[in-house]
């Protein structure tokens, strides 16, 4: 999770437009590895480059990990974004810049906020061996914050909701009377839905765009299915949400108000310029202090400049 992005995933361009009406986009993520591990990469991608300030999402797993072999993503930088991390199943130790060292479980948030500049590496426990299921998902921070500092935070209980056929877990912001603990720097919602068989009415705000992933299990929107793989744009305007789930589903429902800044992404970094962005390239490639270090026994992952530097030596 919070893999290297590389330059198929996320050109440097503007964030598109939102649908100020509600919709229904069905589309098929990316197949890409990270770490050691296969992932689905819902967000960013072509026309949908943000819902809300969720500006990233991939799909981790199921993956068998060991004791010492996990995900093993080394020491490698962040900027202009929050990593938020949720897992179905397993077990993630993450080390960062701050000297945080936290292992996360099933049920458990961290949330990290790169800020300026943060490093982290996220690798095996050294206890857990079996499946590894999870979703990592980067949230924009906006100007305000997003030259501030870093933090970390590991949330390790959080608020649920009962709907008749569905309980809800709130990771970040309020869902149906429920609201989380853990920081948002803009108006911001993610919840884990777990889905029993029938029809759930999901409550909504008009003025949130939203989007469904479905981790296990399958539901169908308006009559049209949403299986692991795919990402289903809502748009804004919905005061509820119907989900059909034929099977026990775990889906995710993001949404926010829409991020009105243009970002630009390349790799770990989320800027409002390439001159941003190469800065941050040039700070991590010459090891500055910017990011700091990590305690980590895996190698710091290096990246090639951004491909409109290239060539230009
Ligand atoms: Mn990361």
């Amino acid at each position: 999770m919070s893999g290297p992005v590389s330059t198929i995933d996320a050109p440097a361009e503007r964030t598109s437009g939102h649908s100020e009406l509600p919709c229904l986009e069905i589309s098929q993520d990316r197949e890409a590895s990270v770490g050691r591990i296969q992932v689905r990469r819902a967000l960013p991608r072509k026309g949908r480059r943000a819902v809300g300030a969720w500006c990233f999402a991939d799909h981790m797993g199921p993956a068998s990990v060991t004791e010492g072999a996990g995900l093993d993503i080394g020491p490698h930088p962040h900027v202009g974004l929050q990593t938020v991390t949720w897992l179905l199943d397993g077990q993630v130790l993450h080390r960062d810049s701050l000297g945080s060292e936290q292992v996360i479980k099933p049920g458990e948030l961290n949330l990290m906020t790169a800020g300026n500049g943060v490093t982290h590496s996220e690798e095996a426990t050294g206890a857990y061996r079996g499946e590894l299921h999870g979703v990592q998902l980067w949230v924009a921070q906006p100007g305000g914050t997003r030259h501030g500092d870093a933090a970390f935070t590991h949330h390790a209980t959080l608020p649920q909701c009962d709907l008749d056929l569905a309980v809800g877990t709130v990771l970040i912001g309020e869902f149906a009377g429920a609201a989380s603990p853990a920081r948002h720097d803009t108006a911001l919602v993610a919840v884990d839905l777990a889905l029993r068989p029938g029809e759930s009415v999901l409550p909504l705000r008009a003025d949130f765009e939203y989007a469904a992933v479905v981790v296990q299990g399958a539901i169908a929107i308006d009559g049209r299915p949403v299986v692991p793989g795919r990402l289903a744009y809502l748009g804004l305007g919905r005061q509820e949400l119907v989900l059909q789930a034929a099977e026990p589903t775990r889906a995710l429902l993001l949404g926010g108000e829409p991020f009105e800044e243009p970002i630009v992404m390349w790799w770990n970094f989320v800027g409002r310029s390439r001159e941003e962005l190469e800065a941050a390239f040039t700070d991590w490639d010459t090891s500055s202090e910017r990011f700091g270090r990590v305690a980590s026994r895996l190698p710091r992952i290096p990246t090639p400049p951004p491909y409109w530097m290239r060539g230009s030596a």
